[in-house]
């Protein structure tokens, strides 16, 4: 079996998008086909392998494919941007998994498209394999996310700021690609009508439990879904780096790894991001910047909230006011898991708050330091606070956590923490490696985060202090 493609997006929501093939690869190869996840999409890897080169690069459509570009606006860092769009991918069309599932297809790094602007609508290697690996950790911690299907070179050479570098297309499967952006962009044109259709087709695509045209109910679903997803982040210390609204989809899956990261020592500010300046998408920030974005999705559905504008306002503030609450709620629930607490108790906020305050500044390893846990549950606490500058804060903690734990602790402490993360050195290294035509470490890499509750020690290591602050790149 290849795809069977359907194209709702093409036959619901004219105007959302324009017509454009990715542009002809002149040298296609694929680098890397994730095989586990065809199988699960009832797709057959071998024949994904025979056309994959073709298929994933852009350079020939698999029978059936039907190319389109999304348009969409987007919030960059708190400025709007009325027209921002698919600049370099293409949506191939939707198919159908065994589980009923409806997902895209869509091409990202194949070429120019109308939406492109300055940009020349192509991708490296290193970003695109970067995404590959980030996305299939996220997979394997359990976190909704899109997925990576393929990775192929074009035999292109694009120009990037360290000179020339192998072209690269990343093929992306997502329970869809409706953004906040997407709502905004019509919203921003005053597109009633088109607006309705989007509402529509979100509910049925996401929760057809919904009746259609319950803006209301559909924004409630987002919001948890959104508070679910950003509670996980944070309990893995991942930081998404560039969380605009065109980077926010309706699903609920993690989408758009551009400068993303994994925070090693705890520190709540931490940016990896080159262009986040003023550290708006910091560690810590996340949730707040998860209201705010929410607040523009609510915005763009205003006037189907209510038909009276006042009221209408009021139902979405009633809304935005209880954000921070779900947040919380889920944040609170996955520190439970990882704290390895059963039930729910009224001072666990505390501990979880505890445990945080006494890492903080001590240079202590977010993974490691979960991970490590399941030790000191008994008496061997050393690994643990081997992990500290300065333990007394720790070891003033310790009891509190003790006391608070019932039988099968340990057990639940390793099932809910991993050992493995994609750290950044090694991230580094691997695509450094497969830019110069050694695939070897990023596929021992791959085999490492795809079993993250797996202890193995050559990935567990934070960077060598000689590697310094990790900076990531947009848009590469
Ligand atoms: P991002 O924030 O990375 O998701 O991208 C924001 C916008 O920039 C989207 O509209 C992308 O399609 C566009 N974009 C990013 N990189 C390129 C590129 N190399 N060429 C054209 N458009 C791009
Ligand atoms: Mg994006």
């Amino acid at each position: 079996m290849t795809f069977t493609f359907d194209h709702s997006w093409k036959r619901d929501l004219p105007g959302l998008f324009l017509d454009q093939r990715p542009e002809p690869a002149p040298a296609p190869r694929l680098m890397v086909l994730n095989a586990p996840l065809a199988r699960d999409l009832g797709l057959d890897p071998d024949q994904l392998g025979d056309h994959g080169a073709t298929w994933f690069s852009g350079a020939g459509l698999p029978p059936g494919a039907a190319p389109i570009v999304l348009a969409y606006s987007g919030h960059q860092f708190g400025g709007f941007s009325p027209v921002l769009g698919d600049g370099r991918a293409h949506l191939l069309g939707e198919f159908l998994a065994p589980d009923g599932q409806r997902y895209d297809l869509q091409l990202k790094g194949s070429g120019r498209t109308p939406f492109s602007r300055r940009g020349d609508g192509k991708a490296a290697l290193g970003p695109m394999l970067r995404e590959y690996l980030i996305s299939e950790a996220m997979a394997a911690l359990n976190v909704p996310t899109t997925r990576s299907l393929a990775v192929a070179t074009t035999g292109e050479r694009i120009f990037r700021d360290q000179g020339p570098v192998p072209g690269a297309v990343v093929a992306r499967i997502a329970a869809s690609h409706i953004r906040v952006g997407s709502f905004e962009y019509l919203a921003a044109r005053q597109d009633r009508p088109l607006l309705a259709k989007l509402l529509d087709y979100t509910i049925a695509r996401h929760d057809p439990d919904l009746a259609p045209g319950d803006a209301l109910g559909l924004f409630d679903r987002v919001a948890r879904r959104q508070a679910r997803l950003i509670a996980q982040w944070m309990g893995l210390g991942f930081v998404h780096g560039v969380m605009n609204t065109d980077n926010m989809a309706l699903s609920g899956e993690t989408i758009d790894y551009g400068p993303c990261a994994f925070m090693e020592a705890y520190a709540p500010g931490t940016v990896f991001s080159s262009i986040d300046r003023n550290g708006r998408y910091a560690y810590a920030n996340q949730p707040q910047i998860l209201g705010w974005n929410l607040a523009r999705l609510a915005e763009a559905l205003l006037g189907f909230f209510d038909a009276d504008p006042e009221r209408a306002v009021d139902l979405a503030n009633d809304r935005l006011g209880w954000i921070a609450v779900q947040y919380e709620e889920e944040w609170l629930a996955v520190m439970q898991r990882k704290l390895g607490l059963l039930g729910a108790e009224a001072g666990d906020l505390a501990l979880a708050q505890g445990f945080l305050a006494a890492m903080e500044g001590q240079g202590a390893d977010w993974t490691l330091s979960f991970r490590r846990l399941a030790q000191a549950v008994d008496t061997d606490a050393l690994p643990l606070l081997g992990l500290f500058a300065d333990p007394a804060a720790l070891l003033a903690w310790l009891p509190l956590w003790r006391a608070r734990l019932e039988p099968g602790a340990q057990i639940r402490l390793l099932t809910a923490n991993p050992a493995v993360i994609p750290r950044n050195h090694q991230v580094e290294a691997a695509l450094e490696a497969a830019t110069s035509g050694d695939m070897a470490p990023f596929t021992a890499l791959l085999a490492a985060i795809q079993a993250p509750f797996t202890e193995a020690e050559a990935f567990m290591l934070p960077a060598p202090t000689g590697f310094g602050a990790y900076v990531t790149f947009c848009g590469t």
